[in-house]
């Protein structure tokens, strides 16, 4: 066995996992997986970013793509996450990992399935849920800082004013560019079509899969989303607003 990733903690109680964390835009799933991956000393996948690192391992047709939401081919989508945990290009250690916003379709789940199972390591999908009606709201009201979160993907901490601004550092907050009304409502009709096909293969491959209502306040659906699963032995310290 030659893949240098996620060793056996010295701790046995303390194992690796692999959490899907999906919902549709505006659920919430950037700052719950960011929290969690925080408070567990876990960490985050996302594969737009996974991309980016490991460019060099994709032939150039596979780099490109034609997809309205800049999606990439599924054999793209199977070396990043080969190169990713198979390979130890991504130190996550014995801890969680969380997949922010991924799988995106049946099939990359299936690609999950297959690598986890490969290794023994346990894979689950949490779903975070809430009415359109929410949803609509905190997109509209979603703005991201250029200065502090450069990649512009963690929503700012909104200061209201005339002019709103960022709460960290004072700048300009400006709209994302998915949360535009045309590309939001596409990738809300994708996550719709896929998101039932994603739950049933789940629970046909004995996935444990669990919904949080994604309504109340983040701290309340942080608390409700730790204590949907068993976190292997990693105790998950509270986390303070701040
Ligand atoms: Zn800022």
């Amino acid at each position: 066995m030659t893949f240098g990733v996620l060793p056996a903690h010295k701790d046995r109680r303390v194992r690796p996992s692999l959490t899907c964390v999906l919902g549709p835009p505006g659920a919430g799933k950037t700052t719950f997986t960011t929290r969690a991956a925080a408070s567990l000393g876990g960490s985050v996948f996302r594969i737009r970013h996974a991309f980016q690192n490991h460019q060099h391992v994709l032939t150039d047709d596979l780099r490109k793509t034609s997809d309205e939401l800049g999606w990439l081919d599924d054999r793209a989508v199977e070396q990043v996450l080969r190169v990713t945990f198979e390979q130890g290009q991504f130190a996550t250690g014995p801890y969680p990992v969380l997949l922010d916003n991924f799988p995106g379709t049946v099939d990359q789940l299936r690609l999950l399935h297959r690598l986890t199972t490969r290794h023994s390591i346990p894979l689950r999908v949490l779903e975070l849920t809430t009415d359109d009606a929410r949803l609509a709201d905190r997109v509209w009201r979603r703005r991201v800082c250029p200065g502090c979160e450069p990649d512009r993907h963690a929503p700012a901490d909104v200061r209201a004013g005339a002019e709103p601004t960022c709460g960290r550092c004072g700048g300009p907050v400006i709209v994302r560019e998915s949360d535009r009304p045309e590309v939001n409502r596409l990738r809300l009709r994708r996550y719709q079509s896929n998101c039932r096909q994603i739950g049933s293969a789940a629970r046909a491959w004995g996935l444990p899969y669990r919904q949080v209502d994604a309504t109340p306040p983040p701290d309340e659906v942080y608390r409700e989303a730790i204590r949907a699963f068993d976190w292997n032995g990693a105790e998950p310290v509270a986390f303070s607003a701040t």
